[in-house]
């Protein structure tokens, strides 16, 4: 962990590296983004090893989620750059004229990014190819929980870029609130939600602006008219990769219960078809974190269960798992279950299951699995959350035309693509205007002016 005052020290060389201006240079974010993405391509061998040290990733999960998620966001920034960071004329009202308008986009200065453990490459660097594209310095604190992954994030930055323009900060969360006590222009946490408080309420004291990217129990609601094969292969896919740990993964479900056991026979033998008899030998199947996330999912292997419940700690192995008969009461629909555990919950009347999503925190995805146009148009027009994916769960944040971001306890903010341009830059107003026709009107005395400005203002 570094002292209070060594990280008080790289802030204020990261401010004195912004002040020269090099970072906001165009042609310097075109050159880093380049860079980063040469580095990366030429460390994936490392980030395959470190993110399959930490969670047991398959390479083809490490190459889609880790790596292809960021040459992604790279590409699309260098394609966009020149468009996002031009100035923006505006239309100037008559009562302002002789004047010009634009909007001029500028960086926050030095940000820093928190990142959590469950994709620990991907969600440390995705953010700070937004905070380089936007022209800023930064300093990322990766998650102690993915000690591989952290440490090679840090080797891979110190080695190519200077540690006042970017620095890994190592650390747990003793490290993370040393660092919440400096001032930044902005910070970008993606983890929990009562971390999120917590970062926020330290942000406040500095008047930080913040991104959260949280998480929360987001619903896949499935209809009765779809084709239920297809429909049991995608939820077993998004709710199982990376062992149920993603932000996005369907919680629960949410089905109607005349379809409900095709659902559940479909699941189970997706699952059997993705990860063999039995998935503890699988090298397409993850494991769990840490011992204490182990012992919280462990718990909840509880009720009806359909299929998995096996588990084993030295392995940090829980089975992909499906309890069937599950109620708002139970333990396991209290909280984000982030494991590989899939509760399912049937509905008659999709009333009655709007209503009891809406009467929960706003979710960061909801999933709805249906042909009926009226149906989906029902559930987007009545729910709020994040994102929404239909027929197919986490493709959502595939692409980065779209801005991914939570909404209520989910999050604040959002990134990828221009979103994460427009997280890390201010918008800054311009007017100019000549010194001809300078209209008395305005200035005091105003004695005889106010009924000549109503007849102007109409
Ligand atoms: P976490 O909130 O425990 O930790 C995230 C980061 O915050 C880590 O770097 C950690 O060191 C730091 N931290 C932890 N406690 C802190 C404290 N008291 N003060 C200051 N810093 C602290 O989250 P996690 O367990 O790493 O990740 C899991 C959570 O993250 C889940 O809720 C998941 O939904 C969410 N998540 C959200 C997204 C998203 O994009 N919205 C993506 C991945 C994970």
């Amino acid at each position: 962990m570094l002292a209070e005052s060594s990280i008080a020290e790289t802030v204020s060389l990261q401010r004195s590296f912004f002040a020269t201006g090099k970072p906001k240079n165009i042609d310097f974010r075109i050159e880093q983004l380049k860079k980063l993405k040469e580095v990366i391509k030429q460390s994936a061998e490392s980030i395959f090893t470190a993110v399959n040290a930490d969670l047991n990733k398959p390479m083809f999960e490490a190459y889609t989620s880790e790596l292809g998620a960021i040459t992604q966001e790279i590409d699309y920034a260098l394609k966009h750059i020149k468009a996002w960071t031009k100035i923006q004329k505006k239309p100037v009202s008559l009562s302002l004229q002789p004047a010009s308008a634009e909007i001029c986009p500028e960086p926050l200065g030095v940000v820093l990014i928190i990142s959590p453990w469950n994709y620990p490459f991907a969600l440390s660097i995705t953010p700070l190819v937004g905070a380089i594209a936007s022209g800023n310095c930064a300093i990322i604190k990766p998650s102690e929980l993915a000690p591989h992954t952290s440490k090679l994030i840090a080797e891979i930055i110190t080695k190519n870029f200077p540690s006042e323009y970017i620095t890994v900060v190592e650390g747990g969360v003793s490290t993370s609130q040393e660092l919440l006590k400096q001032k930044f222009d902005h910070i970008f946490f993606t983890g929990g939600t009562a971390v999120g408080k917590i970062i926020m309420e330290a942000a406040a004291k500095h008047l930080t602006p913040v991104t959260l990217e949280l998480g929360g129990k987001s619903p896949c609601i499935v209809d009765e008219d779809v084709n239920i094969e297809v429909a049991a292969k995608r939820i077993t896919w998004g709710k199982f990769m990376n062992s149920g740990q993603t932000c996005i993964a369907p919680d629960y479900i949410f089905v109607h219960k005349n379809v409900k056991q095709d659902l559940c026979k479909y699941i189970k033998q997706s699952i059997q078809e993705f990860y063999g008899e039995n998935p503890i030998e699988s090298p397409d199947y993850g494991r769990i974190i840490g011992k204490k996330h182990y012992q919280k999912l462990a718990s909840l292997l509880t009720g009806d269960i359909l299929v998995g419940g096996e588990s084993n700690e030295d392995e940090l192995y829980i089975a992909p798992t499906i309890i069937d008969h599950v109620t708002w009461e139970d333990e396991i629909m209290q909280d984000e279950i982030f494991g590989p555990i899939l509760p399912i919950m049937e509905y008659s009347d999709i009333e009655t299951a709007i209503s009891q999503i809406n009467s929960r925190p706003k979710p960061l995805a909801l999933y709805i699995f249906s042909q009926d146009k009226n149906f989906q148009t029902k559930i987007l027009q009545e729910t709020s959350s994040g994102g929404v994916c239909i027929n197919d769960t986490i493709k959502q944040v595939g692409g980065s035309s779209l801005p991914f971001g939570g909404v209520g306890d989910s999050g604040i903010g959002s990134y990828h693509g221009k979103a994460s341009f427009d997280t890390f830059s201010h918008y800054k107003s311009i007017l100019k205007r000549p010194f001809y026709l300078d209209l008395k009107i305005l200035y005091p005395p105003y004695e005889g002016k106010l009924s000549l400005l109503k007849k102007l203002l109409g």
